[in-house]
C-alpha cells in the first residue's frame, strides 16, 4: 500500500430492503477505520439493479446510520468532490469504461438472447452439468470473439440487445491479499465470464460499477462482508485490465454474523423465532410486513453500536464498554477475526442494561417522563429524575420503567401471593396496624424521619424489623421489590402510605382472624 495515500473508505449498500445488522457492522467498521486514520467515510448507494430496488430502502439506510451516530463525510445527501454518490445517477460514466475493456480485449459483446441461454442451461442440465458462460463456450456463441467486427457493428446498430462480459483468463492463479485473511489464491478456471454491462437498461452490473467508482472516488480500503470474497479475483483482474493496479484499494473481508447457535448465517427468521430484531430500525416491507427494530425495541444506539463493534473485533483487553470515541481510538483491522461471530441476544440486552445503569439523572429523567406519559402520567422533572435514578439499576429498557415504578403513582391492585404467604402472617399484620398509627402521627414524613422513627419504634416495642419492613413494602408496593423503602415512603407521601396500609389490612387481614401458621 502507498502509505501516504489519504484514507478513504466507503459503505456501499444496495437499497434492496432493510439494512441487516451485519450491514450496520460493515458501515461501523468502515467508519471506525476512517476516523481512526483521519480519513473520509463515504456512503455510496449501489442501485444499478433495478429489479431488486425497493422504495424507501435508501432513506432507511441513511436514517439507520444517523441513529447509530455514524457520520457520513461524502454521500447522497452530503454531496462531495465525487458526486453524485448514487450509482443510478452515474449511469453515463460506466458504459465508456465497459467499452474500454472491449477495446483492450478484456471484455466482449455477447448477443445471446434469454431463450438461447435457457436452452444452453437446459442442455447442460440434461448431461448432468451446470452451464457456465466461460472460456469453453465463449468462442462459439454469439459473441464479438466469434462474429466479425462488421457483424457486431450491424447488430448493435439495428438495436439487438447485448451484454458486455469480462473475458476471464482460462487458467490463471490470481494472487490476492486480504488485510484480515492474509494471502488468498484462486484459479480462474472455475470462474465464469461475468456480465459487466447490459444494453437493455444501459446499466452496469455491480462488479463494473463498484470497481469504476472505487477507482474514481479514490477509495483506499474496501472493507466489506465475507460474501464478497469470491468476487475478489474478478475485481483484481478488473483493476489490472483498466491499468489501475497501482492505486487499487486494499481489501478486508469481514467475518459473517452467525446464528445464536453458531451454526450458519444470522437471518431474519432467527430473529422472528427467538424474538430479537435483526434490523436497526423498524421496517415495513413493500408487502406490508413489519419487522421490529432495535430502536423501537428500546435499545440505546450507543449500546447497539458497542455490541456490534465487538461482534468480530476485539480490543485485546478485557474492556467491554466502549463509547464511539473509545472505539475509534482502539479499532484496528488486525484485531478483526477471520471466523464468524456468534450473535447472542442476551448479550445485546446486557449491553443495553449497562448503558441504562450509566445514564445521568437528567437523561434517565427524560426517558422516564416519556414512558410514564405514554401511560397517562405526567411526572415533573425533579421527581422523574429521582425515580429514574432509583430504578435504573433494575431496568434494561425504558419500557421496564412502568412495571418497576407504577406504584409511586397508584396503589397496588393486587399483592404478590408468594410474599403474602411469606410475610403477612403471625404477629406481623398486627404490628403493621400499629405501624400505621405511628406513621399517621408523624409531624414530618421525609425519608430520614421515617427511617429514624421506624427503627426507634421497633426497638421500643421489641419487634423484629425484617418481617415488618417486608410486609410494609408489600402493602405499599404490592410486591417485595423496588428501591429503598424510605425513598418510597417519601415519594408516595404520608397520607397515601397510611391509606395503602389500611387497604392491605382490609384485603389481606389484620391478624385478628388468622392463627399463626
Ligand atoms: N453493493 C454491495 C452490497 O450491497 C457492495 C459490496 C462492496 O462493498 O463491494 O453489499
Amino acid at each position: 500500500m502507498n502509505s501516504n495515500r489519504p484514507i478513504r473508505v466507503r459503505f456501499a449498500p444496495s437499497p434492496t430492503g432493510a439494512l441487516h445488522i451485519g450491514g450496520v457492522r460493515t458501515a461501523l467498521y468502515n467508519y471506525l477505520f476512517a476516523r481512526r486514520h483521519g480519513g473520509a467515510f463515504i456512503l455510496r448507494i449501489e442501485d444499478t439493479d433495478s429489479q431488486r430496488f425497493v422504495p424507501g430502502a435508501e432513506a432507511y439506510i441513511m436514517e439507520s446510520l444517523r441513529w447509530c451516530g455514524i457520520h457520513i463525510d461524502e454521500g447522497v445527501e452530503e454531496g462531495g468532490p465525487h458526486a453524485p454518490y448514487r450509482q443510478s445517477e452515474r449511469k453515463a460514466i460506466y458504459k465508456e469504461y465497459a467499452l474500454r475493456l472491449v477495446a483492450s480485449g478484456d471484455a466482449y459483446y455477447a448477443f445471446d438472447t434469454p431463450e438461447e441461454l435457457n436452452a444452453l442451461r437446459a442442455e447442460a442440465e440434461g448431461k448432468g452439468e451446470t452451464f457456465s458462460y466461460n472460456y469453453a463456450v465463449r468462442d462459439r456463441l454469439a459473441t464479438s470473439l466469434r462474429l466479425s467486427p462488421d457483424e457486431v457493428q450491424q447488430r448493435i446498430e439495428r438495436g439487438d440487445q447485448y451484454v458486455i462480459r469480462f473475458r476471464m483468463p482460462e487458467n490463471e492463479e490470481v494472487h490476492m491479499h486480504d488485510l484480515i485473511r492474509g494471502d488468498v489464491r484462486m484459479n480462474t478456471a472455475t470462474l465464469d465470464d461475468k456480465v459487466l454491462y447490459k444494453s437493455a437498461d444501459e446499466l452496469p452490473t455491480y462488479h463494473l460499477a463498484n470497481i469504476v467508482d472505487d477507482h474514481l472516488m479514490e477509495i483506499s480500503h474496501v472493507i466489506r462482508g465475507e460474501e464478497w470474497l469470491p468476487s475478489l479475483p474478478l475485481h483484481y483482474l478488473l483493476y489490472r485490465a483498466f491499468g489501475w493496479t497501482d492505486t487499487q484499494p486494499e481489501f478486508a473481508h469481514l467475518p459473517l454474523l452467525l446464528k445464536p447457535t453458531g451454526q450458519g448465517k444470522l437471518s431474519k427468521r432467527d430473529g422472528d423465532k427467538l424474538g430479537f430484531p435483526v434490523f436497526p430500525l423498524q421496517w415495513t416491507a413493500p408487502d406490508g410486513e413489519v419487522s421490529r427494530g432495535y430502536r423501537e425495541d428500546g435499545y440505546f444506539p450507543e449500546a447497539f453500536i458497542n455490541m456490534l463493534a465487538l461482534l468480530g473485533w476485539n480490543p485485546g483487553t478485557e474492556q467491554e464498554i466502549f463509547s464511539m470515541e473509545e472505539l475509534i481510538a482502539a479499532f484496528s483491522l488486525d484485531r478483526v477475526s477471520k471466523s464468524g461471530a456468534r450473535f447472542q441476544p442476551e448479550k445485546a440486552r446486557w449491553f443495553n442494561a449497562q448503558y441504562m445503569h450509566r445514564k445521568s439523572d437528567e437523561e434517565v429523567g427524560r426517558l422516564y417522563r416519556k414512558i410514564m406519559s405514554e401511560h397517562g402520567i405526567e411526572v415533573e422533572k425533579a421527581l422523574s429524575e429521582r425515580i429514574g435514578s432509583l430504578i435504573k439499576e433494575r431496568a434494561t429498557f425504558p419500557s421496564d420503567f412502568w412495571e418497576l415504578s407504577f406504584y409511586f403513582f397508584m396503589a397496588p391492585e393486587s399483592y404478590d401471593e408468594k410474599n403474602v404467604r411469606k410475610f403477612w402472617k403471625g404477629d406481623t399484620p398486627r404490628h403493621i396496624a400499629e405501624l400505621r398509627d405511628m406513621l399517621a402521627a408523624l409531624p414530618v414524613f421525609d425519608m430520614e424521619t421515617v427511617d429514624r422513627e421506624i427503627h426507634a419504634w421497633v426497638e421500643r416495642m421489641g419487634y423484629p424489623i425484617g418481617p415488618i419492613m417486608n410486609a410494609f413494602r408489600l402493602a405499599v408496593v404490592g410486591a417485595c421489590k423496588g428501591p429503598g423503602m424510605f425513598d418510597i415512603c417519601e415519594i408516595v407521601g404520608q397520607r397515601e402510605c397510611v391509606e395503602r396500609i389500611d387497604r392491605a389490612l382490609e384485603r389481606l387481614g389484620n391478624g385478628d382472624d388468622k392463627k399463626e401458621d
